[in-house]
């Protein structure tokens, strides 16, 4: 319930101007947001390479409406991959589709992204095209589809496992040779469209991580979730899957001890690191995902 509010939310332009201009806010989102810059998010990439982890970046921004803030964005991320080449970095992008205005400029989206995964080819980076909510699911795997056919191998797509079409997604982008990113799902949705109960949501991702491991191409799984984490290491033993066959993903700021412990075991973790001075709705999804962090916030903000 409290849960689907925050989410909820995160939709509040009122409550996004309150909550950005607060001090108390403005710091305890730095936990979850390396800072508004391009630089700010490249100094992150470098400092979880030096402990030895990846990273994508994400200029959070979302629900984009005109070409010109979407162009805006689609330049940032050009930005960034100028740098991640610059620095040398083990780095790549995600990228949300409204945030390059796929609702409204559908043909535009497609072309600023195809743009994108054509300088992230260049130096070998990995673009990640994020799930958002179920309004634009299908536009998204189709979009991701798309740019597979048109030879954009290097453009992979989240999934959502709370989604009762999680397995047919997760079946589709496989067939076509993209890369899986495998979440839970950040948005408040409906019964009819999704698990309500966690231990659902917990078996259809521990489904789809077995269909991945056999069939997907380098799957990332991301959770923080000790127990899906080792359900997805002893089936990857069992299928003869190797560390050097999929990945393991968290937020910047989320269990970083559960990021090292797996680094020492020879993992691959990528690290989610998220910049930019439109952060209310990323970082409202993050109090959402636990009790405590609201708590927390609440405290804060109580004695600020
Ligand atoms: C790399 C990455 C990319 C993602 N991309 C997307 C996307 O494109 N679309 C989408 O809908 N969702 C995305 N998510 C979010 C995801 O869907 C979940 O909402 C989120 O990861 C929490 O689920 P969990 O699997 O960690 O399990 P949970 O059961 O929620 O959490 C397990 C444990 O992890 C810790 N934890 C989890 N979240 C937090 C937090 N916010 N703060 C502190 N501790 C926490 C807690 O200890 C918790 O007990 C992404 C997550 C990751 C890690």
């Amino acid at each position: 319930m409290l849960t689907e509010l925050l989410v909820r939310a995160s939709d509040s332009p009122t409550l996004a101007r309150l909550v950005t201009r607060n001090t108390v806010s403005r710091r305890l989102a730095q936990r979850f947001i390396a800072g508004e810059s391009v630089e700010d998010g490249l100094a992150a990439a470098a400092a979880a390479a030096r402990v030895g982890r990846t990273a994508t970046l994400d200029y959070v921004g979302e629900k984009v409406t005109d070409v010109a803030a979407a162009e805006e964005a689609a330049a940032v991320y050009h930005a960034c991959l100028d740098g991640i080449d610059a620095g040398g970095l083990p780095a790549g992008i995600s990228v949300k589709p409204s945030q390059m205005a796929v609702s409204t400029e559908p043909e535009r989206c497609a072309e600023l992204l195809a743009d994108i995964a054509v300088a992230a080819k260049r130096i070998d980076a990995h673009v990640t095209i994020d799930m958002e909510d179920s309004e634009v699911t299908e536009t998204t795997v189709g979009l991701v589809e798309r740019m597979q056919a048109e030879g954009h191998a290097n453009v992979g797509c989240a999934v959502q496992s709370y989604l009762h079409r999680n397995d047919d997604d997760v079946a589709r982008l496989s067939a076509v040779g993209a890369s899986v990113r495998l979440c839970k799902g950040a948005y408040a949705e409906p019964p009819h469209l999704a698990y309500q109960d966690q231990h659902e949501v917990d078996a259809s991702y521990a489904r789809a991580s077995t269909f991945l491991l056999r069939h997907g191409t380098y799957p990332r799984f991301a959770t923080h979730d000790e127990r899906l984490i080792g359900i997805i290491r002893t089936e990857a033993a069992r299928l003869g899957r190797g560390p050097e066959d999929f990945e393991f993903q968290m937020l910047y700021g989320v269990r970083e001890e559960l990021q090292a412990e797996l680094v020492a075991a020879g993992y691959t973790v990528l690290v989610y690191i998220p910049f930019g001075d439109n952060w209310y709705a990323y970082f409202m999804r993050r109090l959402a995902e636990r009790p405590a962090n609201v708590a927390f916030f609440a405290r804060a903000l109580r004695g600020s």
